[in-house]
């Protein structure tokens, strides 16, 4: 039996070898980062290492002083004699997965990552390893997606049914990834959008470093309130239960997430719709992606690690736990509340 590639620290996935860190969650010396949210990417590290499309979300959230290398996608480095290269994830923009290849023994760490082509993301690349690490935050039979074009046309027609009543609709998603998806969907023909300074932010940071997005108007105190009524506004989930949803009034409240499949998810936030958008592989998508890669040997970390160790077991497959600090959704939450907090 090979030896691993990696070891489990108390500061998250390590490789010896190169002594390097893959998205730490304590301050360490040197560290590659999958992709830009808060629950990946932590403050404190000596330097940073990751895709071209992450580097600008890296500085604008842990700030512009920060020692940050990127690379393209496929283009190989090595550390310590240690091959590594970064491949597409297709979760948000810069997402990647991690290639780390010693003496021919590979292995692959997912970060997170979704199969779907949601047309903002480089699509996901399946990579071929000997061990597979993979994220598993839907890892449960019950979650299963519709298709995006789908999930397109009921936010669409909610939208024009809101807009019919002389209603805004204010449709809460994570700043980084998710807003930008539904701008990529949303039917421009139904009104104007509008954008929380959160969202604003990170929508122009990203257009800045060359992705094809539209420019959305960003809501000050200026905003004529008229121009709300049959408006789509972009707010970033600190926003539900805050006062500044008044100025739309009369509006419908609609939240975007996996979670939304959840019953019981949407009562208890107090909106009125639930759209099932999710960044994040369902469980017929995460089964498919173990397989495309290969591996002998799967870790299952950040999510339903228990569940889906067991099912991978009982189809014959090595599969171990990878005990990690997942804290998942709420902590991406704080994102935005930071995002909000550099609002110039
Ligand atoms: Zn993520
Ligand atoms: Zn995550």
């Amino acid at each position: 039996m090979q030896q691993e590639l990696f070891q489990m620290t108390d500061k998250g996935i390590y490789i010896p070898d190169a002594d390097i860190y893959i998205d730490p969650w304590k301050p360490v010396e040197k560290s590659i980062i999958t992709h830009g949210h808060s629950d990946h990417a932590r403050f404190g590290n000596n330097s940073y290492l990751c895709h071209h499309l992450s580097k600008p979300v890296l500085k604008y959230r842990l700030g512009e002083m920060i020692n940050c290398c990127s690379v393209e996608y496929n283009e190989s480095f090595t550390i310590n004699g240690i091959k590594f290269s970064l491949h597409p994830a297709g979760h948000i923009p810069g997402s990647a997965q991690i290639r780390i290849e010693k003496n021919g023994n590979v292995l692959v760490v997912s970060g997170d990552y979704k199969l779907e082509n949601d047309f903002l993301s480089t699509p996901f690349e399946p990579v071929k390893c000997n061990t597979f690490i993979t994220e598993s935050t839907f890892g449960l039979p019950i979650f299963r997606w519709k298709k995006q074009s789908e999930i397109f046309k009921d936010i669409n027609a909610w939208w024009q049914q809101n807009a019919a009543q002389n209603r805004a609709s204010v449709l809460v998603a994570y700043s980084l990834g998710k807003a930008q998806r539904l701008l990529k969907g949303l039917d421009l023909h139904n009104g104007k959008i509008f954008a929380h300074g959160a969202v604003f932010n990170m929508n122009e940071v990203l257009r800045q470093a060359g992705l094809d997005l539209p420019y959305i108007e960003r809501i000050t105190a200026d905003t004529n309130k008229s121009e709300f009524k049959n408006a789509m506004i972009i707010a970033p989930p600190s926003a539900v239960g805050n006062p500044w949803l008044k100025k739309f009034d009369p509006y419908s409240l609609a939240f975007c997430s996996g979670w939304m499949q959840v019953r019981g998810n949407k009562r208890r936030q107090a909106i009125d719709r639930g759209f099932v958008v999710s960044d994040h592989v369902d469980w017929p998508a995460l089964n498919e992606a173990v397989k495309l890669t290969e591996a002998e040997k799967i870790y299952v970390t950040h999510g339903y690690t228990a569940v889906f160790v067991k099912w991978l077991r009982e189809n014959n497959l090595d599969a171990h736990e990878l005990k990690t600090e997942f804290t998942g959704e709420s902590i991406i939450a704080t994102d935005d509340i930071n995002d909000e907090k550099n609002i110039a």
